[in-house]
């Protein structure tokens, strides 16, 4: 018997990387999995991949984090083709880094767009089946970046601002039977930080070995780390712990 037997999990930005490692995770321990990705078929494809236990199901549907019409009408399919919503991961995702002085307004609204105003939508949109039904598991991912990195200024300020809000959501919802929290990961593996080492004009695995260097444990993180803190917080196991922050990181942030 799984952990997850007859629930129903959403994770977005689920077709690749944390997302997707996250929904093999839950479809391995019994779950039916919802992926939502900008992209219906990357999603779908994914959700396609996923190794579902007997009886479960998956869906793969297109949709914007940062759109509220768009998040609404996803959430209703998730209801209608699975049969209800459990768990909510609010995974997606984008990097737009620069040096303060030279990154846009476009730059700073798109990813509080997808991170922070993302969470809101989906959070809103799920929290009321949530408290429908008495029960409900978000997990927000935020990052070690949350404390403060060069040339993310955008991306800091939304994933502190997720932490903000998943304390805020745990005192909110906790009286619904609905916890919420957050996993805050350090480097792991993914296309998102093999696009920081091309932007940075290193080699992929040059880049990685490096960040391995900089953290107590001496490796990169993988999805399948983040995935398993995740399940923790979204099992029955973790029902007293609400509003808390995990970071995932090889220690990279005790200094
Ligand atoms: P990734 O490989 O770039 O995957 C992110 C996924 O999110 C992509 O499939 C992307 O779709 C999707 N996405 C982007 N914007 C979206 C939107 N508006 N609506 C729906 N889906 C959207 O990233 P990752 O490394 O797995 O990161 C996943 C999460 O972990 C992110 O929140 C990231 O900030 C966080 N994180 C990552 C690291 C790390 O080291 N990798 C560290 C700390 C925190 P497209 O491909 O179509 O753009």
């Amino acid at each position: 018997m799984g952990r997850f037997d007859g629930r129903v999990v959403v994770v977005t930005g689920g077709a690749r990387g944390i997302g997707f490692g996250t929904a093999t995770r839950f479809a391995e321990e019994g779950a039916s999995v919802a992926i939502l990705d900008l992209d219906e078929t990357a999603a779908s494809e994914a959700a396609g991949r996923l190794p579902l236990v007997d009886g479960a199901r998956a869906a793969g549907i297109g949709a914007d984090v940062s759109n509220g019409a768009s998040v609404e009408a996803a959430v209703s399919r998730v209801v209608e083709e699975l049969g209800g919503i459990h768990v909510l991961v609010n995974n997606a995702g984008i990097t737009r880094d620069n040096l303060l002085f030279k990154m846009s307004e476009d730059d700073w609204d798109l990813v509080m767009g997808v991170h922070l105003k993302g969470v809101f939508l989906m959070t809103k949109a799920a929290q009321k089946h949530f408290v429908e039904q008495k029960y409900g598991k978000i997990v927000n991912i935020s990052s070690v970046s949350a404390l403060g990195n060069r040339g993310q200024a955008n991306y800091s300020a939304a994933k502190m601002g997720v932490q903000g809000l998943t304390r805020t959501l745990g005192i909110e919802l906790g009286p619904f039977g609905i916890n919420a929290n957050a996993v805050a990961p350090g480097f792991i593996a993914t296309e998102m930080t093999d696009a920081t080492a091309a932007r940075l004009k290193m080699d992929v695995e040059e880049f990685r070995a490096l960040s391995a260097e900089a953290n107590p444990v001496k490796r990169v993180g993988f999805p399948e780390d983040i995935a398993a803190a995740v399940a923790f917080l979204a099992s029955d196991e973790a029902s007293y712990i609400t509003g808390q922050t995990l970071y995932v990181d090889g220690g990279a942030k005790l200094g």
